[in-house]
């Protein structure tokens, strides 16, 4: 049986605004009182781990027990099939120190060259994590192609250059709404609020 978060306040243990938002909106349906580690002046861990699930979890983990309070944490990427699955737990790092995923994209593009195989996966782990060390860990994907050039201002880090599959607009052109009916993040967050979450 999984443990279930019992309400009250919960930290979103991310630096990332993209991610700390859509987060939100995922969560504004049950009413639960978020606040960022951002906000809450925590500091940012070193991601060590060799996975999303093994980041995750340390960056959860990092932020309850500094907060005392449960927290959530996401680690995610973009895994190209081509590339070995690159950048995957790379996909921030590939952005550089200036967070740049105009570069990021380009390198994607660059580095993939003529490859007719253009699949790859969104994929994201999502750790809730308790002030005592429990933690409880889920994943999702989506499956899609990378595009070029990038298509589109919404969304963030390299969603322009992401169709899923069967769709014709990119993440990076799609609202909020259409994006969390089929995202990683969104799959990922369905399965944490079956087996977490009090409904009904
Ligand atoms: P990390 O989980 O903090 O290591 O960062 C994950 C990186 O993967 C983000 O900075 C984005 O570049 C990328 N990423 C994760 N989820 C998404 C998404 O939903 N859209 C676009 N890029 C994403």
């Amino acid at each position: 049986m999984s443990r279930k978060f019992e309400g009250g306040r919960l930290v979103i243990a991310s630096h990332n605004a993209g991610k700390v938002r859509e987060i939100g909106e995922l969560l504004a349906p049950f009413g639960t009182e978020v606040v960022s580690a951002g906000a809450l002046g925590l500091p940012e861990p070193e991601e060590t781990g060799e996975s999303f699930v093994e980041n995750a979890e340390l960056k959860a983990l990092a932020a309850a027990t500094a907060s005392g309070l449960p927290a959530l944490a996401d680690d995610s990427g973009l895994a190209v099939e081509a590339l070995a699955g690159a950048p995957g737990i790379y996909s921030a790092r590939w952005a550089g120190p200036s967070k740049d995923f105009a570069h990021a994209m380009a390198k994607v593009h660059s580095v993939l060259g003529d490859e007719k195989d253009r699949s790859a996966r969104f994929v994201c782990a999502l750790t809730l994590a308790w002030p005592d060390g429990h933690c409880e860990s889920f994943e999702g994907i989506v499956e899609g192609d990378i595009v070029w050039p990038p298509r589109g201002e919404n969304g963030f880090g390299y969603d322009p250059i992401f169709l899923p599959k069967g769709g014709t607009l990119t993440f990076g052109e799609m609202d909020a709404a259409a994006k969390h009916a089929i995202s990683h993040r969104a799959n990922a967050f369905a399965l944490l609020v079956a087996a977490c979450f009090k409904t009904g």
